[in-house]
């Protein structure tokens, strides 16, 4: 049973950054343990961290599964490492794939792989805008809302990209 909720946050600024974020939900979506439930549109982000970089895509898709989340975090990192992931001795460098899972149903823990909640979504705007287009309800742990949470995020010139991710053709 796939009754698990999951949010991930996909993020790129590498080798076609749209393509890499959208291969990867239709890879999400393959997974036999693993639903595409929605996704937001594509964002682009200005780095944090080092700035001579390029600018990131972003997007926030919910999943169900039935997949445990040590075992999610496996799937997510073998998808990066399909799409050519290095990772460098810079925190924040550039990358062709990043997922993070950003939050798991309620749960709240800390081992040394895994942190949930993510600890970096209070002040990412590339994760609580998507997030909110679709999940417009969603409680955070501090049991604020999410819109609570982006009035107190400062938007750093997100911007939505126009076309919408064809989410029939991926979750089909
Ligand atoms: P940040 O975590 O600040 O967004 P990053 O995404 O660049 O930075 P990575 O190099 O992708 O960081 O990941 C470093 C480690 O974070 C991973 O090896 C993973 O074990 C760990 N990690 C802890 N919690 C999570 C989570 N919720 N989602 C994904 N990775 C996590
Ligand atoms: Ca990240
Ligand atoms: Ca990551």
């Amino acid at each position: 049973m796939m009754s698990d909720n999951a949010f991930i946050g996909l993020g790129s600024n590498l080798s076609t950054p749209a393509e890499q974020i959208k291969n990867a939900l239709v890879e999400l979506h393959q997974h036999t343990q693993i639903c595409l439930q929605r996704c937001s549109h594509l964002y682009k982000s200005a780095p944090m961290g080092p700035q001579d970089q390029p600018d990131y895509i972003n997007a926030v898709c919910h999943i169900t599964t039935s997949l445990q989340p040590l075992e999610l975090l496996d799937v997510l990192q073998s998808i990066e490492n399909n799409h050519g992931r290095e990772r460098l001795k810079d925190k924040w460098g550039p990358r062709t794939l990043d997922l993070d899972m950003l939050m798991f149903n309620d749960l709240r823990m800390r081992s040394e792989r895994l942190i949930l909640p993510h600890y970096g979504m209070q002040d990412r705007e590339f994760v609580l805008v998507p997030m909110f287009e679709i999940a417009p309800d969603l409680i955070m742990h501090d049991g604020q809302t999410l819109a609570a949470w982006i009035s107190k995020c400062s938007l750093n010139g997100l911007q939505r990209l126009p076309d919408a991710i064809d989410f029939e053709s991926i979750a089909s």
